[in-house]
């Protein structure tokens, strides 16, 4: 069922927008409605993406918009709107143009024959420790493979598919609608030009048949939770010896037990002892590439930060190595002895005869309840 919706006013656009304006909102809106970008209610994004995809379909083709500005939409139903096939399809090309350049190239578009495979997804959870140095993972996915039996053909060994008698082998056939001729997809052949008369009988006519293979995916260092990597051609497999489709394999780093990350940044929080925080010192911190020395100033606060520079993360899409945050935590001493307690009590009356000159925050701490309680009762 065709949506009636303008298609200028689906892709947001005037009805005189450039090819270029087009493209530009059309991409920007798909991004927006992709269903995987909408978790919380992806059957409604899935059906503004389509409806998106389907304006796009019409608008980006010269033919079909003047056909359509001519005579609305009657002027290209039939060729709109049956994008079901292609819908995995244009998922794949968006990811394609935003990833490509770092994972690798792009798929071939032969559309010969029958129908491109589909598009896979495949979730991948890795430690952190992988996701900064990059990985290799064997993965077991179920995948359509091109059957052994007929090499993909469909037809019995020793046979071959034979030219659609009803559309010559062309995949598509002219209709006569209204005023003009449209060309729609093959019915006898569902647009693949070819015939089955004898189906092997391995894969029943399909060319594919089910499986599951092994797959060794690499993941490049600097990866993230959210990253997707595709792997061309390693979908499920086309019919009839089409292409098949691509393998996208969504990456979820673990929380690790020490850091956390923040794009390039590391952060940990370490404890230093109240003796270190007073007089300064050096500390052992952890990093991912092992231990490192920490300089602790004198007089340091609680939950001051300290970077240590390159000790972060190399991003995946190139940029300087981030760095490490210790974010440090002042323990207050326990189980002290008598002598111990006495000597601490000891130090209390010291600091307290500077009054709170020793003491950076209480001073300003009380100022403010001063200031609080003034302005009640005042
Ligand atoms: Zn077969
Ligand atoms: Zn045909």
């Amino acid at each position: 069922m065709a949506t009636k919706e303008d298609f200028y006013k689906i892709l947001g656009v005037e009805r005189n927008a450039s090819d270029a304006e087009i493209k530009k909102s059309y991409r920007s809106l798909a991004m927006k409605h992709h269903p995987d970008r909408n978790k919380d209610n992806p059957e409604a994004a899935e059906i503004k993406f389509k409806e998106i995809n389907q304006a796009y379909e019409v608008l980006s083709d010269p033919k079909k918009r003047s056909a359509y500005d001519q005579f609305g939409h009657a002027g290209v139903d039939g060729s709109a709107g049956r994008g079901g096939g292609a819908g995995a399809g244009d998922f794949g090309d968006i990811f394609g143009d935003m990833f490509g350049d770092i994972f690798g190239g792009r798929r071939g578009s032969g559309q010969q024959g029958g129908q491109r495979g589909s598009d896979l997804r495949y979730n991948i959870e890795i430690s952190l420790e992988e996701a900064v140095n990059g990985t290799e993972q064997k993965i077991r996915i179920p995948v359509l493979v091109t059957c052994d039996s007929c090499l993909g053909s469909g037809a019995k060994k020793g046979s071959s598919p034979v030219t659609c008698s009803t559309c010559h082998g062309h995949g598509q056939v002219r209709m006569q609608q209204g005023f003009f001729t449209v060309q729609q997809t093959c019915p006898t052949c569902r647009g693949t030009g070819k015939q089955i008369k004898d189906p092997c009988g391995k894969c029943y006519g399909q060319g594919r048949v089910k499986d599951e293979k092994t797959l060794s995916a690499k993941i490049p260092a600097g990866v993230d939770t959210g990253d997707r990597i595709r792997l061309s051609g390693e979908g499920e497999a086309g019919q009839m010896g089409a292409p098949s489709g691509d393998l996208y394999i969504d990456v979820q780093v673990r929380r690790h037990t020490i850091f956390n990350r923040d794009g390039a940044n590391l952060s940990c929080e370490v404890p230093i002892s109240f003796v270190t925080a007073c007089l300064g010192g050096e500390i052992e911190v952890p990093t991912l590439g092992g231990k490192a020395t920490l300089k602790i100033p004198t007089e340091t606060q609680t939950g001051q930060t300290f970077r240590l520079r390159g000790k972060g993360v190399k991003p995946v899409r190139g940029g300087a190595i981030g760095d490490l945050l210790c974010s440090v935590k002042i323990e207050t001493p326990v189980k002290l002895t008598t002598e111990q307690k006495a000597l601490v009590e000891k130090l209390g009356e010291s600091l307290s005869n500077g009054g709170t000159h020793h003491s950076p925050q209480e001073s300003g701490w009380l100022d403010g309840v001063k200031n609080f309680f003034d302005k009640l009762t005042g």
